[in-house]
Order: structure tokens, then sequence, then C-alpha cells
């Protein structure tokens, strides 16, 4: 990783994380208890990683998306419990099962599947029943017309030889939106949320976990707190919420200024010529790419951190490289560092740039971006994901 380092990196700063973990769990009192919402490599912060960290913490659990991903962390010797939130292949119950990861149950024939499984291997599969209350994604369907049906179903999946219901939950589509309607529709998926669970302890089915907040929640709604909060992005400091609670950014993508050259009057730069100097310029080549995760549509749309101050990405950005201009900025020289975002240059306003939002930029730090997680301002460990390195 040597190699690499000195290239493109980004920096997990674990004392960031460890805030916003705190100020997240006071937000939503001590009767709450927290999960880690660690899919997608943890928003591209690395999993393992922050999931000790939230395990040192004390978390309540961790969330992912697919199973791999979960074995992933039990792999790493994370003991935490794991929710699978994803569509998980029925096949796949004994992988749940032996390594304790709750499952998902999102339809009466899901949950049959799963249940035949289990019964077959003579284990228990525990699970959590997903309520579509407004997101048209997984779930029971709990608006009025599906209301009874979906009770019903949830009754006999509960039933079922093979499964613990442990848990119930939701998911909100706009909690993170502060419009009226969006005000509106964020509530009444709160209140399908509570009708359901409401329902279903009249008929003797209930639950010990339940939980709906998400981040939009958390910052916006904390009396939904229950028994379990998902925040994800907002645990990274990132999403245009994080300001409001003071969060703090854990990521930042670096990388050096790798070459400078003079360009004369009207010389073009990179692919496409999407840029001409238009005076005597200074360009830098900075050793990233969209390869790296610097989506191309920043071309000619960002400006990447130096030590004198922004200097802005010209020209279309390449696989592996791309150029800034530095003629405002004589005293950075070849070697310096930049930021491409971070504390200083925010991933939320170059997510508005691209035309995107925060959690995408994040997700694509791509393999061959060595972590370098840090306390103190101290390197502790690296990773890099690339393959027999
Ligand atoms: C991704 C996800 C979360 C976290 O969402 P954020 O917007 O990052 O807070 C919570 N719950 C479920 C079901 C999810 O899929």
């Amino acid at each position: 990783m040597e190699s690499t380092l000195k290239r493109t990196w980004v920096e997990i700063d674990l004392d960031a994380l460890t805030h916003n973990y705190h100020a997240l769990c006071c937000r939503m009192g001590p009767n709450s208890r927290f999960v880690g919402v660690v899919k997608a490599d943890a928003y591209g912060h690395g999993a393992v990683e922050v999931s000790r960290v939230l395990e040192e913490l004390g978390a309540g659990g961790l969330a992912v998306s697919n199973i791999d991903e979960a074995r992933e962390l039990r792999g790493a010797g994370i003991r935490l419990p794991i929710l699978q939130l994803g569509l998980t292949p029925a096949d796949q119950t004994t992988l749940a099962i032996e390594n304790q990861i709750a499952q998902t149950v999102w339809s009466e024939s899901a949950a049959e599947a799963f249940s035949r499984e289990a019964v077959r291997l003579g284990g228990v599969l525990t699970v959590h029943i997903k309520l579509d209350t407004g997101m048209s994604r997984l779930g029971f369907q709990c608006d009025r017309p599906h209301f009874e049906a979906s009770l019903e179903a949830i009754c006999r999946v509960c039933g079922l030889p093979g499964l613990e219901a442990e848990g119930i939950f939701t998911h909100f589509a706009v909690s993170d939106e502060t419009g009226e309607s969006s005000r509106d529709y964020t509530l009444r998926q709160y209140d399908r949320f509570r009708s359901m669970v409401r329902a279903l302890e009249m008929r003797g089915a209930t639950f010990r976990l339940l939980h709906c907040a998400n981040s939009g929640a958390t910052v916006a709604y904390p009396r939904f707190a229950h028994d379990l909060f998902r925040p994800g992005i907002i645990t990274y400091g990132i999403g245009h919420q994080a300001g409001e609670l003071g969060l703090l950014p854990v990521m930042t993508l670096k990388t050096v200024v790798g070459a400078i050259k003079e360009l004369l009057p009207d010389t073009a730069v990179s692919y496409g010529r999407t840029f001409r100097a238009r005076r005597p310029s200074r360009v830098g080549v900075l050793p990233i790419g969209y390869a790296d995760g610097l989506h191309r549509t920043l071309s000619n749309r960002w400006q990447v951190w130096t030590a004198q101050g922004p200097a802005p990405v010209v020209g279309n950005i390449c696989m592996d490289m791309c150029m800034v201009d530095l003629t405002d900025l004589p005293q950075v020289g070849e070697g310096d560092e930049v930021e491409v975002y971070g504390p200083n240059s925010s991933v939320n306003d170059a997510a508005a740039a691209a035309g995107t939002i925060s959690y995408e930029l994040t997700c694509a730090v791509s393999k061959r971006v060595p972590r370098v997680y840090l306390r103190g301002g101290k390197e502790v460990s690296r990773e890099l994901l690339l393959r027999g390195i």
C-alpha cells in the first residue's frame, strides 16, 4: 500500500465518528439504542473498522444490505447483533442462522420460504418484519386498502415455525425534507407504522424491538426514537442536516499535486477540450479520476482545497487523473497535499455540484483508494481493498 498511499487516499477520522455517535445517542435519549448502518462498506468509510469502533462505543447493533456484508463483519470478529435489511434468497438461511444474522421479512411468501429452510435445518432464524408505510419498496403495505390483509399476513408469519419475530420496522421516504407536504407525508408514514403495531398488539403479536428513525428522522423527529434508531449518512457527518447537530465529517478524500505545467492562452485541457486557458495558466495534474470515485460530472464544476485555498477543476475528469487551475495559487507546488472533499470542501457541496447526493460520492470511493484510519490526528490502521496486495 505504500506505493499507492501518496497518490490518492481517504482519511477516516475515528474521533469524528465517536463524536457523532455520542451526539446522536444524546439526541435520541437513553431508551433508544443506536444501530450503525454500515451497508455499502459503511458508505465507503470501511465497514469493519467503523463497526469495531461502534461496537467499542456500545452501539446496539449494525445494519447491512446483504448477507456477504454481514459475513464480512462476522469474519472480522464483530459480535454485535446484525440486521440484514435487504432482499435475501431463502437458500441463504443457513448462512444467516450460522452467522447469527437477523433477516428482514418483507412478505408472507418470503417468510414461508425462510421458515421452510429454517425448519429443514433445525434452526431458528431471527427476523424483523418490514412495514411499507409509504416508501413502496420492501414491506407489508400499510395503506388503507392493504391494511387488513397485511395485518392477517403478519399474524400468520409470527406463527411460522423456525422464525423468531424479534423486531418490526419501517423506513421513511422524505424525513430529511422540510417542506409542509414532506412533513405531512412523514407523519402519515409514522401514523401507519403505529397503527399497524397497535393492531398487531391487539391480536397478541408483540415485538421486542420497534424502530423507524433513519438520519432524517433522527434530526427532525427525535420522538420517533423507539427501541432502536438507524442513522446512516449522518453518522458519517454528512448530508445536509449534519451541520444542524454539529456533526463532523468522518471522511476526507485526499490526493497530491502530481505535476505542474504552464499553459499558453487558448491551450485546451483534457478529453473533449471542454476547458481552454484564457490566460497564461499554471495547471496541476492530480492522480485522481472517476475510477477513484471522483465523478466525471464534477468536471469544470468543483474546486479542490489546497493549503492556499480552492483550485478549480478544469477540463474533463479522466479515469485516473484530473487537472486543476493553480494560476492564482503560486505557492502550491508539486507533491503538495490536496483535499478533494472533507472538512474544508464539503462532500455535500460536491454532490450538489455533481447533481447527486453525498451518499453516492462516498460510496463511489473505489477499492484502489486506501483508507487510513486516524485517532487524535494519527494513523492507527490502514486498509487497501485490492486483491492480493
Ligand atoms: C439505508 C437505510 C437506513 C439509513 O438511511 P440514512 O438515510 O443513511 O440515514 C436506515 N434504514 C434502512 C432500512 C435503510 O435502508
